[in-house]
């Protein structure tokens, strides 16, 4: 079997872009076969207290209107909203309703 000088050339440009690929890849790939979990202690938000307080109203996105609870959280003196869910309180949004019906 021989192989021809330009089937060569070829051979070791394909071999050094997968070589690159996976260098560049390395870290990655690292984390896929030795995963690190780590645990990262996150502050929980600020769902109670004398600065936060909780808005039921409407949204008016578009013409559907769903009931909507905005906490509002003030610092320093300025008011931040900082969560808009759902308003757990109103039919329409209530999680029963979204289940299929038989
Ligand atoms: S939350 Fe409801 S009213 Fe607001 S945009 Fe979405 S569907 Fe429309």
């Amino acid at each position: 079997m021989s192989i021809d000088r330009r089937t060569l050339v070829k051979g070791l440009i394909a071999v050094s872009i997968a070589g690159g690929g996976l260098l560049a890849y390395s870290p990655v790939l690292n984390k896929i076969v030795r995963p690190k979990y780590e645990f990262t202690e996150v502050e929980p938000d600020p769902q109670i207290g004398d600065n936060v307080r909780y808005i039921y109203t409407t949204c008016l996105g578009c013409n559907v209107r769903c009931g909507i609870r905005v906490r509002v959280v003030n610092y320093n003196g300025v008011d931040i909203i900082e969560r808009i869910e759902g308003n757990p309180y109103i039919h329409t949004t209530e999680p029963s309703r979204w289940r299929s019906r038989p």
